[in-house]
Formats: structure tokens, C-alpha cells, sequence
């Protein structure tokens, strides 16, 4: 059993006496972090006795929600039977408390006439976030949907209206309404629809292997489900339509259900490589 803790913005890990080849790690071993492996080709890996879905050279990729436990187990199986276990020690992260006033009142607490409605968009939301793909394009890094202010964070506690609120997932930027808002990483839209009741304008983009990115509260939606973007191809608009107090984009990161911290991932280190 290896114990492998990181503190700090970022933890590498490369355990090159393993027998299994070199495994390594790089990414953000905390709260909210997404994390890319490479094992030996053939080799099987699960996180938390979770099958992990490992490419054919290779490479995976797991992620740690806000509030995930501090101690993970990772397990790697190589084809001719040795396994060793890997113990990862979280960052434990701190948020903010975030007051957000003079919201629509009915996208604070919805009336009762929209829970029908509500109930179809996260069911559509949760179906595009569920798609495991082959893509491989979170494996490249991510980038910023749009230039501006950033104008809220992940994992903030927030108060809507002065009532608490389960915590906000994504990371905005303010900009003025119309300015263009771009894929963060190439993939397949998964969802494209101008109005849902919070969300307002949202796109769904499927990177591979379930992690995803979700554009919300654009102006205009300006791509259809099905469509490939390429990084940076401008696919809407920024806006403030549903729960919005003013124009920005809100940008999340899902692996699966799991949410992700965005600016986790578009620190440059992110893509380096470090050794331990
Ligand atoms: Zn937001």
C-alpha cells in the first residue's frame, strides 16, 4: 500500500518502481479536482472498488467532488494479476459564502406549475452527462468559455434572495450580453436548448469518457445535439436568461455526477507533468 497525499494546488505522482510499468497522476488531488492517469496497456482500474474505464494506451480519468472524502483508494490491476492499492489524500478545500440578490423570484422557488417542467430538464440533463464516449479530448486541457470577470466560484455556499442555497458548481465570468461564448475542450454536443427554466440557454458538451461541460444562462444557443466542436469554436452567446442576476456564462465540469471545480482544470498546470 503506497500513501500518496497532495497539498497545494496540484499533486504529481509517478511511481516508476511499480511493476506494473509507471503509473502517474497529474492533475488536482483535492476537492473538486479532475485527476488523468496512465497505467500499463491491459491494466484494470478502480477507484473506491468502482470499475474505472481505462483507454487502450492507457490513460484514465477520475474526479473528486466538492465535498468528497479526503481518503480514496485507487486499484490497479495488471493483466498478468498484480495489483497493488493506492491510498490518494485529498486537499481539503474551504469555500466561500456567496450572497446573491435580486433574483427572478420564480427561479429562486419555482411554483408549483413549473416542478413538471423542472423535472423534464433534469432528467435531460442528467441523461446528457450520463454518455461515456470515446473521446478523448479532456485529456488535452481546457480552456476559459469566454473573456471577462470572474464573477462567482465553485463550491460557494450560497443565499439566494437571503434564503440558503445548495452550493454553486460552477465557475462564471461576466461579460456584456452577446459576447461570444466558445467549447472549453473539442466534443460532441450532448444538449442545446435556448430556455430551460434556471439554466435559461444551456449546452451540454461531451468530452469522452463522462466528463462533460455545461454552458448555462446563454443569450443564444448557436449549435444543435450531435454536432462536434472544436476547442474554442464559438457555440453561443452569453446572456442572462434563467436564474441570472446579470450577463455572464456559468461553466461546469461533470465527470458523470460528479462535480468538478473548473478552475481546477484550466490552470496550466493542469497539463504538466510532474515527478515525485
Ligand atoms: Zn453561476
Amino acid at each position: 500500500m503506497r500513501l500518496i497525499s497532495g497539498f497545494g494546488v496540484l499533486l504529481l505522482a509517478c511511481l516508476a518502481a511499480f511493476d506494473a510499468g509507471a503509473l502517474v497522476l497529474r492533475g488536482s488531488l483535492a476537492q473538486g479536482g479532475l485527476v488523468i492517469g496512465t497505467v500499463a496497456p491491459g491494466a484494470a482500474v478502480s477507484l473506491n472498488g468502482n470499475p474505472v474505464r481505462v483507454a487502450p494506451d492507457g490513460r484514465f480519468v477520475i474526479g473528486f467532488g466538492r465535498d468528497a472524502d479526503v481518503s480514496q483508494t485507487l486499484l490497479v490491476k495488471t493483466p498478468d494479476g498484480k495489483a497493488e492499492t493506492l491510498s490518494l489524500s485529498l486537499e481539503q478545500r474551504e469555500f466561500q459564502i456567496e450572497r446573491v440578490d435580486g433574483l427572478p423570484p420564480k427561479t429562486v422557488t419555482p411554483p408549483p406549475e413549473y416542478y413538471e417542467r423542472r423535472k423534464i430538464e433534469t432528467g435531460l440533463v442528467r441523461e446528457a452527462r450520463k454518455v461515456s464516449s470515446d473521446l478523448m479530448d479532456w485529456a488535452v486541457g481546457f480552456q476559459l468559455p469566454a473573456k471577462g470577470r470572474i464573477s462567482g466560484v465553485y463550491g460557494s455556499q450560497r443565499i439566494l434572495n437571503g434564503e440558503p442555497r445548495s452550493p454553486h458548481y460552477g465557475l462564471d465570468v461576466a461579460a456584456p450580453t452577446g459576447t461570444p461564448v466558445g467549447a472549453p475542450a473539442a466534443g460532441i454536443v450532448r444538449l442545446a436548448r435556448p430556455d430551460f427554466l434556471l439554466e435559461g440557454g444551456i449546452i451540454i458538451i461531451d468530452h469522452g469518457y463522462g466528463v462533460s461541460s455545461t454552458l448555462m444562462h446563454l443569450n443564444s444557443v448557436d449549435v444543435g445535439e450531435g454536432q462536434m466542436v472544436a476547442q474554442g469554436e464559438p457555440v453561443g452567446t452569453l446572456g442572462a436568461t434563467g436564474r441570472a442576476s446579470g450577463p455572464h456564462v456559468d461553466w461546469r465540469i461533470n465527470w458523470f455526477n460528479t462535480r468538478i471545480d473548473p478552475a481546477l482544470v484550466v490552470d496550466d498546470a493542469f497539463v504538466s507533468e510532474v515527478t515525485k
